[in-house]
């Protein structure tokens, strides 16, 4: 049956609204199809403002997998900002994907991808604004199947009511699995409705639907078990993994924003998984095993990512770039390549050594030079043992200093708060190690000339890592030990007019904690937090804590848990945590085992270069870490010259 645009009621609103273009669509990259030509039908979202939703990788990438399918068609769709959502619901205009305008609830499948949790009331603003139930079961088969993806996704048990499915992992070829699905069930006319087609992603073992899963609890609170309410679902589910990165080179087309975005760039993503260890880091241990896309591959993908967008920057992402086996040979070959061009290269860097600065300085041999950020991420010695980022003060001091003698004049040093074990002194050194980065960079350069700016994040205990099981600092020491930090900071005139301090406050991460390590019974809170006008709780100037500790308060004490008993609590070794039925391939025992000696110290080192320490991912997932090198060369590419700019 056709679907009408509803464009024409969009449009007379636009005059009355800020930024109206994010709303218009037709970016360099967007796709429209005929929607009576194709037989199965995405429409795709990343839960926030356009602005940040666009650039979001994993989207761009399904969006261009699906549209390639000659009987699939993909549109996005992003959260609309207040202004707009208030004359939606005056008028009657549902939530529209901004391809086509067609009704999202017009689509069989709505994905949206997860990159923090704090997109959940999104979620539930654009299924209401889009008419489809919030409760899942309340769904039939006029609705699209809602499918959760991203990180988040392997804990989605608090969005649980709301979402008909969840895949953990790697979207690729996720994606065209359930398309095939949906293909053939509709094919066969539906058979079974809404519970059949769930029953059938189910029965693949890599999708996860959760009204096929009961949890019980004990009468403390924690969780008895979780377990199939069906004889012919999995007891666990697996996450997918993609492991041939060179079979699947995208975005290759990738889309050019019309409006204002964060990032306006060429994202190549080098590598996928991290062998680090890093035990607060939730996207090194679940997208284990380490898959290296290779050189050539690389090489390519940004000739043609640039000669079709038009972009001049391009973005080497991945967890830790500085990792990849042919780093070296890759920006060399790319700063040689586009020399003399308009294109800047960039590495997100915050690996803490000196190979690092090498590198930032070869891709900025166009004389466009990128900041650079290093994250030692704890202000001790020992802090740094528990958390196994295995940095010594001295790599530090001796890898700033060489920036500074390279002619870099700023750095961002990069570290958390609120770490298991943290103490006030451990916070403390933040200060001595930013006034010694100083004092040894003015010493090396003869300069005063020279800055470091310290950026705080809040810690939050994450599903899948070895500190899931850690308790959360509460807001207030945390508040407490970043204004003695600032105090410290400035205890030294000189020293500290050349230091910046950036952090924020201790709030948001709590409720980040209680929807990350939340169990079902959050579902409650997030819909009163919803009811009671929240929206984009990821933008400081929307995000009310008090409207979530409100609804904590009138919510949890129904279940005889509260917002603590999910946060500051620590949890027990034999204890059932809400995502232990979902397998990231991270053995339980080896994170527990981790966990232990996180609390005694004991560094674990990368399996990228030492002997597997069993982790038990690549056995899950029957195989292994694939680096190079391949000894290849970057294809000797004509460079880009004298790029167009987009839409000038
Ligand atoms: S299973 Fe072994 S080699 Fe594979 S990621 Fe884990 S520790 Fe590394």
């Amino acid at each position: 049956m056709s679907v009408t645009s509803v464009f024409a009621q969009l449009e007379r609103l636009l005059p009355r609204i800020s930024k109206p273009i994010q709303y218009v669509g037709g970016e360099l990259g967007a796709v429209v199809k005929d929607w009576d030509a194709v037989t199965v039908r995405w429409a795709l979202s990343y839960p926030d403002a356009y602005e940040v939703g666009l650039p979001n990788q994993g989207v761009q990438i399904l969006y261009e997998v699906l549209n390639e399918q000659p009987d699939v068609l993909a549109e996005r769709t992003y959260a609309v900002w207040p202004d707009l959502e208030q004359l939606m619901r005056a008028e009657g205009v549902p939530q529209f994907t901004v391809d086509a305008h067609r009704p999202v609830g017009a689509f069989d499948l709505f994905g949206v991808s997860f990159a923090t949790e704090l997109g959940y009331t999104n979620l539930l603003n654009m299924l209401d604004l889009a008419g489809i139930p919030l409760d899942a079961r309340e769904r039939d088969e006029r609705h699209p199947i809602v499918v959760a993806g991203g990180h988040a996704a392997f804990n989605p048990e608090p969005i649980a009511d709301f979402i008909d499915a969840a895949v953990l992992g790697d979207g690729e070829e996720a994606v065209l699995e359930i398309t095939a699905i949906v293909r053939k069930w509709k094919a066969e006319g539906e058979p079974g409705g809404r519970d059949e087609l769930l029953l059938r992603l189910a029965r693949t073992e890599s999708v996860y639907v959760p009204r096929f899963y009961d949890v019980d609890y004990l009468p403390d609170g924690r969780i008895q078990r979780i377990v199939p309410n069906r004889a012919d679902v999995p007891f666990r589910v697996h996450k997918r993994t993609t492991m041939d990165l060179d079979a699947w080179p995208y975005p290759k087309r990738p889309l050019v924003p019309l409006a204002e975005t964060v990032h306006e760039r060429y994202a190549v993503e080098i590598f996928r998984g991290c062998t680090r260890g890093c035990r607060f880091c939730q996207a090194g241990m679940i997208t284990r095993p380490v898959r290296e896309r290779s050189i050539t591959t690389v090489g390519q993908m940004v000739k043609e990512g640039l000669e079709f967008s038009g972009f001049h920057e391009v973005g080497l992402l991945s967890l830790s770039s500085a990792d990849h086996s042919e780093i070296g040979d890759m920006c060399s070959g790319l700063a040689q390549q586009y020399e003399g061009t308009n294109v800047s290269l960039s590495l997100p860097s915050t690996r803490v050594d000196a190979f690092n600065v090498t590198l930032a300085q070869e891709l900025s041999r166009n004389g466009r030079r990128t900041g650079l950020t290093f994250a030692p991420e704890g202000g001790s010695e020992r802090i740094r043992q528990v958390i196994n980022k295995m940095v010594t003060e001295e790599d530090l001091i001796r890898t700033v200093v060489t920036a500074y003698t390279n002619g870099w004049r700023q750095v961002k040093l990069y570290f958390m708060c609120g770490l298991p074990t943290e103490t006030d002194e451990d916070v403390l050194q933040i200060a001595k190690l930013a006034h010694e980065v100083i004092r040894a960079g003015r010493e090396a350069t003869g300069s005063r000339d020279i800055r470091c700016t310290v950026s705080i994040g809040g810690f939050v205990p994450k599903p899948h890592t070895p500190f899931q099981w850690a308790s959360m600092t509460e807001p207030e020491v945390i508040d407490r030990r970043l204004k003695a930090l600032k105090d410290a900071i400035n205890s030294d005139r000189s020293l500290g007019k050349a230091i910046g301090y950036r952090y924020h406050d201790g709030e948001p991460s709590q409720v980040e904690a209680l929807l990350s390590r939340g169990d079902r019974r959050v579902g409650a809170v997030i819909r009163r937090v919803w009811e009671n006008g929240g929206r984009f709780d990821g933008w400081s100037e929307h995000f009310s804590f008090q409207r979530w500790t409100d609804a904590a308060a009138e919510v949890l004490p129904e279940f005889g848990v509260d917002l603590a008993w999910f946060t500051t609590r620590e949890r027990e070794q034999n204890e059932v945590l809400p995502w232990d039925h979902l397998d990231s391939g991270l053995d339980k025992d080896w994170l527990w085992q981790d966990w232990q000696d996180a609390l005694t110290g004991y560094e674990q080192d990368d399996c990228r270069w030492t002997p597997c320490f069993d982790c038990g991912v690549c056995p899950s997932q029957d195989t292994e870490i694939q680096i190079g090198p391949t000894g290849r060369k970057l294809l000797p590419l004509t460079p880009v010259a004298g790029l167009r700019v987009p839409h000038a």
